[in-house]
Formats: C-alpha cells, sequence, structure tokens
C-alpha cells in the first residue's frame, strides 16, 4: 500500500511537470463504415516521461483527477486538439470533427465553459466541429450538476457524447434530460457480440434506442471486419477501433487522412472478399 501510494504521487509529481511541455495528443479516426468516409477523431492523451517511461492514460487520468491536475490538464489536451484542428483546416483544407474527453471534475469548474469559449474563438472552430465526452458512469453520479453547463454547451452548439455507454446501467432518463447529442457503445459489448449469447441482443437494443430518441451512435473498439460489417447490418454506421486505426500522433494522422482521402480503402463493402 505504501508502496502504491509512493508511485502514485511520483507520478503526479512528474505528470504536474510534464502537462504544459510533454504532453502530447493521439488522434483516432471515427469512420463512416459504409462509405469509409472520415467522419472525425477522438483525442487521446499521451504522455512519455524519461524517468517512468510511456505512461498510459488509464494510469495518469485517475491520478491526475485525485490530484486536482486534471483541469489543467484536460484543458491541455484541448488546446493541442484545437490548434491541430486549425492547422489541418490551413494545411488541408479540411475541417475536422474532434471529439475531446472530458472529466466531470473539469465540468464542475465555474471557468470551465469561458475556458471552451476562449478556444473556440481563438481557433475559430465551428462550436458543432466540437464535440466533449464524458463517461456515463461519471455522468450518473452528477446529473443534475451537469445539466446547466450541457445547456449553456448545447447554447454555444457544442455536441457532447455519452463515452462508454451501457456501463453504467441507469434508467436512461438523463440521455434527454442532458441534451445528449451522441452515445458510444462501449467497447466491452463489441468485444463480446460473437462470443457471448446476448452480445447482439444487447448492441441491437443500443442501436434501436439510440434510433428511436434521434441520437447519434458510435461502435467503439472495432477491432474485426465481422464486427464492423454486423453493425451496418443492423443500423450503426459509424465505427472506431483498431480494424480502421489505431490511435495516430499528428503527423501520423495527415499522412493517414491524406492516403484516405474518402478512406475508400476502410470500407466495409469494399472488404467483402475479405470474409
Ligand atoms: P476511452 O475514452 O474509452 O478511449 C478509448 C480507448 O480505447 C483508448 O485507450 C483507445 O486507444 C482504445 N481503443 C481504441 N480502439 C480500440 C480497439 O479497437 N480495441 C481496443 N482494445 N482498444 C481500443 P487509451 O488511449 O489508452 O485511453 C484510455 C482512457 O483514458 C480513455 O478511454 C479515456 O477514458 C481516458 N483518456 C484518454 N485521454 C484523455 C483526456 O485527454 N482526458 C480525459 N479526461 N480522459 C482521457
Ligand atoms: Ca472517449
Ligand atoms: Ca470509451
Amino acid at each position: 500500500m505504501e508502496h502504491a501510494s509512493a508511485i502514485k504521487y511520483r507520478i503526479a509529481r512528474r505528470l504536474r511537470a510534464a502537462i504544459q511541455k510533454d504532453l502530447k495528443v493521439h488522434y483516432q479516426p471515427q469512420v463512416d463504415m459504409v462509405s469509409g468516409r472520415l467522419i472525425g477523431v477522438e483525442a487521446l492523451a499521451r504522455w512519455y516521461d524519461t524517468e517512468l517511461g510511456h505512461v498510459p492514460p488509464g494510469l495518469f487520468i485517475p491520478i491526475a483527477e485525485e490530484m486536482g491536475l486534471i483541469s489543467e490538464l484536460g484543458m491541455a489536451v484541448m488546446r493541442i486538439a484545437c490548434a491541430d484542428v486549425a492547422r489541418w483546416r490551413a494545411i488541408h483544407s479540411t475541417s475536422v470533427q474532434m471529439s475531446i474527453n472530458v472529466s466531470v471534475l473539469q465540468l464542475r469548474r465555474l471557468e470551465f465553459l469561458d475556458e471552451v469559449c476562449a478556444l473556440i474563438s481563438q481557433f475559430e472552430i465551428e462550436p458543432s466541429q466540437l464535440e466533449l465526452e464524458v463517461t456515463e458512469s461519471a455522468l450518473l453520479d452528477n446529473v443534475g450538476e451537469a445539466r446547466s453547463t450541457f445547456e449553456r454547451l448545447a447554447q454555444l452548439g457544442v455536441r457532447v457524447a455519452v463515452d462508454d455507454f451501457g456501463t453504467g446501467y441507469s434508467n436512461l432518463s438523463y440521455l434527454h434530460a442532458l441534451r445528449i447529442d451522441r452515445i458510444k457503445i462501449d467497447q466491452s459489448f463489441i468485444k463480446e457480440l460473437f462470443t457471448t449469447t446476448t452480445g447482439q441482443s444487447i448492441v441491437s437494443a443500443v442501436i434501436a434506442m439510440a434510433n428511436a430518441m434521434t441520437l447519434d451512435i458510435v461502435a467503439e473498439g472495432v477491432e474485426t471486419w465481422a464486427q464492423a460489417r454486423w453493425l451496418v447490418s443492423h443500423g450503426c454506421v459509424i465505427g472506431q477501433g483498431y480494424h480502421f486505426s489505431h490511435p495516430l500522433a499528428p503527423e501520423e494522422f495527415e499522412r493517414w487522412m491524406i492516403a484516405n482521402p474518402a478512406g475508400l480503402s476502410l470500407s466495409v463493402t469494399e472488404c467483402s472478399s475479405h470474409s
């Protein structure tokens, strides 16, 4: 216990120093699985430390939340992502839809909305080009608190997505109360599509619910062509996962964009010969 706590403090100490200079952001494409078209990207924080090596976000994000560093880290990620959107617009004349992970602890800060507005105006970003992803489990514990912030985001035109959808065992009423635009089916359900007897019925039910509530939907963790094909044939057209691309460093993503202008090589129909 003592050892674990010492490691946590060491990570937090080094992270605090790294946020403004060593934090990187990688981008994972989200694609239309029928046409192969790029729909947007998810920004994912990356941190390489000279002493600790590569520290995965699954480790440093919870520490940042616990140690009061998440707002600074989250805004640093958002700034880098917005700067990249502006750069891609200038260099490649493309307007990339950007999804950014946001901790509920960030939403609680009074300055949060002002900071988002400042970035939108500094980088001349269309508000609807930005989507904030909040995990379902965190959201469910904070529906009351999140309501006014989400209301303001909706007024601004910034989109909101529920991340890891399906893991929170919720009564779903929060989806309308919080003006959610999109849900991301958690990758555990995609993994279980062909491995459990209930896998397909759960994902079908989630897709039907999203359609009935006119919510956009994206499947996370699509790793195989068979999963992509099943999702498309059941009404979920947008996918994200290793089958299409791993998260990429900005320059790798730019090369990916150039190599896949319409992304046709990725489409499910094109891949039908792989069945
Ligand atoms: P997430 O938001 O659910 O992000 C998706 C995670 O799944 C990413 O892990 C991504 O690399 C991974 N992934 C993508 N496609 C596949 C696939 O086909 N198969 C599998 N097995 N995994 C796939 P990553 O980058 O390690 O991030 C882990 C988590 O850390 C994220 O989960 C998110 O909750 C959090 N995170 C990352 N960056 C940020 C950030 O800037 N702010 C906040 N608050 N959280 C972040
Ligand atoms: Ca996410
Ligand atoms: Ca997720």
